[in-house]
Parts: C-alpha cells; structure tokens; sequence
C-alpha cells in the first residue's frame, strides 16, 4: 500500500482533547516551571541519559540501515524534521519509549517491537513515539522518569511537589491517546494498527497468526460499558498505576473513537501532500507555489 505522505501538518490538528487538558493544566500548576529549570540543570539527567545511550544499541544508517531507514520513513510520513536518535534495548515488551532534553532526544525501542511487530505494525509503534515527539511530550516524558529520585533532592520535595507528580502521572498516560493517533497516521492501516495494541496488551507469540481485532475491540467497548459510570475514578486510577499496566483496552477504545468519528480521516485527506508535477517534490494539497522547482506544482 503506498503510504500518503503528511505534508505541513501540526499535531493540534490530532492531539486528543485528555492529553490537551491535562497537559495545560500541569503547566499551570505553581512551581512547576522551577521543576522543569531545576530538572535541565540537573546533573543526574545528563548521567541517566548517558547511561541509555551507553547501555542500549545505537541504530544508525551503518548499524542497522533497515531498522533506521523505517524510523526515517515514519519521520518523513509525519513530517517531523529532526528525527531523534535511536536506538534499541534488550526486552521483549512490545514497546518502546522517547526521553531526553530537547538537544538530546531519545527514541528507545525494545528489541520485542521490532522482532514481533510486522513492518506496519513497527510503523505504529514508531510513530506513536514520532507523535510524542512531534508534540513536544518528551521533556515532560524525561520529567516523569526521574521524578522521584529528583523529589529527594528539593527541599520539602515530597510535600510541596506531590500535586506536580500526580498531574505529570495523570498527563503520562493521557499523552498516550495523542501518541496512538500518530501511529495510525505513520502506518494508515487501521487493522495493522490494532494488531499490535493486542500484542502489547500480552498476546502470546504462539497465537499471533489468530489474532482477531473483532473480539479485542469488543472488550474495549464491554470495558467501556463497565467503567462507565466510574470512567472518571478510573482514569485517575490508571493514572497513577504503574507504567506496566499501559491500559492498551482503553487506548484501543479510544483509537477506534477516532477513527470512529471520521477524524482519522479527515486528517489523512486534507494533509496528504501531492506531487509536483514538474518536479514531483511532494507539496501541500492547495499549494501555489512548489518549494523546489518555483513553478505553480499543477498546471
Ligand atoms: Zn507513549
Ligand atoms: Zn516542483
């Protein structure tokens, strides 16, 4: 399937309405711009981000030119212009993570991902981590990680910074709606993009050739009727449980909403760019003017 590319597209235009609130209102708490400018001073962060980039395998177009050349397609696909760095650790969770300060941005994917994920499955994950990138997430993401060693080292940290380290929690997995929806739109296979929430949500690899959408996107509709009249409770709950449990039901529910309500989309169509017909650069839907050749790019 050849893959529309995302020409000029802002993640406002995508960012879940939880992931917005949730994010505004940790930015608005007292202190926590002191955190933030304590956190990037910290000598600690520079050491635990030494330490991954020390620990784990560096995947560039040399070491590993498939695995990078992906990531640098999904990059392209959504439009993002400074690819982080990549690299892959030992673990067989389906997963992977981003952390870093802004000129040290980390994309970090377990070595389960790309060996149990089909090449448009490993899209959606690298996308979801694209999409956190995309949207600025991966300072607050850093923030998070080292949130409670750095409350030892403030004074009175653990009273005055507990409405911080709750808010950044509940902020944590709310961003994860956002993040999932930049997967769909770097892999565009709503399907593909399923499969690998079920095998995130502990498919066992033997099973992986059944796998059926139908009946897991059932359990997300059924753990929505359940949760209903306690949704609220409950994702303040999930909020601050512990990142093993990524409520990949929930993130499933709630993808197949968007998807559900058009958005999805909407967003593919009016962000597909289009080639130049002098040049075939690839140019935003109504553009005047390519950037590359200066001709008008569809006469
Ligand atoms: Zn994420
Ligand atoms: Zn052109």
């Amino acid at each position: 399937m050849e893959l529309k590319k995302l020409v000029d597209i802002s993640p406002e235009v995508y960012e879940h309405s939880f992931d917005k609130a949730a994010l505004s209102k940790l930015r608005s708490l007292p202190g926590f711009d002191t955190v933030i400018k304590f956190m990037l001073n910290w000598s600690y962060v520079k050491w635990h981000l030494v330490d991954l980039q020390g620990s784990n395998f560096h995947v560039t177009r040399e070491s590993c030119p498939e695995l990078y050349s992906l990531v640098k397609n999904v990059g392209s696909t959504l439009d993002v212009e400074e690819l982080p760095e990549i690299y892959t650790e030992w673990g067989y969770a389906v997963n992977g993570y981003t952390t870093g300060i802004k000129e040290n941005t980390l994309m970090v994917l377990y070595s389960g991902a790309v060996d149990l994920l089909s090449e448009s499955q490993l899209r959606f994950v690298v996308g979801h981590e694209m999409g956190h990138v995309k949207s600025g997430h991966v300072l607050y993401h850093m923030m998070a990680e080292v949130f409670s060693t750095m409350i030892g080292f403030i004074p009175l940290g653990e009273t005055l910074l507990a409405p911080i380290h709750y808010a950044l929690l509940y902020w944590n997995r709310m961003s994860e709606f956002t993040a999932d929806r930049a997967g769909l739109l770097a892999c565009q296979d709503k399907d593909e993009a399923i499969k690998a929430i079920v095998k995130m949500a502990g498919m066992p690899i033997k099973y992986f050739d059944k796998i059926d959408n139908a009946a897991f996107l059932k359990q997300a509709e059924d753990f929505e009727k359940i949760s209903s009249g306690i949704m609220d409770a409950a994702i303040r709950t999930i909020s601050i449980a512990s990142s093993t449990h990524p409520w990949t039901v929930f993130r499933a529910g709630q993808l197949l909403k968007w998807i559900e309500s058009g958005e999805y989309d909407k967003v593919l169509t009016d962000y597909a760019g289009v080639p130049c017909c002098h040049c075939q650069n690839i140019v935003v839907r109504n553009a005047k003017i390519c950037n590359v050749c200066g001709l008008p790019p569809f006469d």
